[in-house]
């Protein structure tokens, strides 16, 4: 079965930019429309930047309204139960509420496809005939039902296995000949174990969708290389469904056309150029749930290079962190994770803090390294240095620290500026 060529949707995946930014000024003045006539919530919203919809006719324009922050959905929400006014169908046409953590409630309106998921899926490999157990969690929360709705969109069976019960996970998969998987990752690996242990040998897996926690890529090889299975990710939230995917070139998550997805300075909203760290904000064409310009909290990177796939849309550069954790220094984001990718590509270092201070009216940034045995300061140092400019877009500066200076549980970024 060929799973690495094809769209789900030809026409929209490979239009040119110029295409997709019409496509999205289109959707976006319909769903302004409906939600001002029929969401009282985001009315307000836009009442209060002193918006009305006609005056956001493009998704440039949608940055003069403010960043609602996934913290602030459940006081909304209790404000004005059960959606916040975020909802523009009434109750007898939600099929159903999902409950997140927060809690946040979130309505599945009666359009179906409204979390683009089977495009995901489908760039992912997933093809008709598949079958496949969906390993999310049914109850509550919506992963595992939008997944479900997506596979039997593209033509795929899907066996609600749901979360835990490994050995019965292994004994139905043999049992259906699933030759698909969704799940978390690390799920996926428990599952391929225990076959093992139980003398099943190869189950028969050819491709996964994993997602809800990183992947990281030594586990993707062991999944491809030692199980053959085509393994992609995706990126999503409860409040918005699915907003990017990979494709079978694996580098990077392609944007869906049905979102706008924004990368925000996380204090101001901004927006910010393509290749700066920032807040996944993001509008979606959802009908009945219209988040727009919704802060997701999520920090990431957004690449517009062409991709070698066919498709024509940005790719988000993988999750980056929490927006609560960054730093901002000479006014680009710093985040731990870009500091423990600074490390890793310069070798050598056992242990490190970045600390950020001030000298005269500038921002400093230095690196304090503990070498790791037999590493030499005259070789790290330019390694490092190099890495901080090509990770952080800063210039850095390195200072070898002897062994044990840097105490056990200490923050990663330690910022001493004082401002007064
Ligand atoms: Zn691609």
């Amino acid at each position: 079965m060929d799973r690495r060529s094809g769209y789900w949707n030809r026409e929209k995946e490979t239009m040119p930019p110029a295409a997709r930014e019409r496509y999205q000024a289109r959707w976006l003045a319909d769903l302004l429309e409906l939600a001002w006539e029929k969401a009282p919530g985001v009315r307000r919203r836009l009442e209060r930047a002193g918006l009305g919809p006609k005056d956001l006719r493009g998704p440039d324009d949608l940055a003069r309204l403010p960043v609602i922050k996934k913290s602030e959905m459940p006081d909304l929400q209790k404000a004005d139960p059960p959606f916040g006014g975020f909802c523009t169908v009434p109750m007898r046409r939600v099929r159903r509420i999902f409950v997140s953590p927060g809690p946040i409630l979130e309505p599945m309106g009666p359009e179906i496809s409204e979390w683009h998921a089977e495009t995901c899926l489908f760039a992912g490999g997933f093809r008709p005939g598949d079958v496949v157990i969906n390993t999310f969690l049914y109850h509550l929360v919506p992963a595992a039902h939008e997944l479900d709705e997506a596979l039997n969109l593209i033509g795929c069976t899907a066996v609600p296995t749901g979360v835990g019960n490994t050995d019965t996970q292994v004994t139905v998969a043999r049992a259906v000949h699933a030759t698909g998987y969704v799940g978390t990752p690390s799920f996926l690996m428990t599952i391929l174990q225990r076959a093992k242990e139980m003398g099943v040998g190869r189950l028969g897996l050819e491709v996964a969708q994993v997602g809800a926690e990183p992947l990281p890529e030594s586990l993707r090889k062991q999944f491809e290389d030692e199980h053959g299975i085509m393994t992609r990710q995706g990126f999503g939230t409860a409040d918005l469904g699915l907003v990017a995917y990979e494709c079978p070139e694996k580098a990077g998550m392609h944007l869906v056309e049905d979102a706008v997805v924004q990368v925000c300075d996380p204090q101001s909203g901004e927006p910010l150029p393509y290749g700066q760290i920032g807040e996944l904000v993001a509008t979606v064409h959802n009908t009945t749930y219209p988040m727009i310009r919704f802060g997701t909290g999520d920090l990431t990177i957004i690449d517009d290079a062409r991709c070698p796939c066919g498709r024509t849309s940005a790719r988000m550069l993988g999750w980056r962190g929490r927006a609560d954790e960054v730093t901002k220094v000479r006014g680009m984001f710093i985040h731990p994770r870009q500091a423990d990718e600074v490390v890793a590509r310069a070798s050598g270092i056992a242990k490190y803090q970045v600390v950020v201070g001030r000298e005269g009216h500038q921002d400093s940034l230095k690196f304090c390294v503990e070498l790791a045995p037999g590493a030499s300061a005259e070789a790290v140092t330019p390694r490092l240095e190099a890495a901080i400019r090509d990770v952080m877009k800063l210039r850095g500066s390195v200072q070898v620290v002897s062994a044990g200076s840097i105490p056990d549980g200490a923050k990663k970024i330690s910022d001493e500026r004082k401002w007064d």
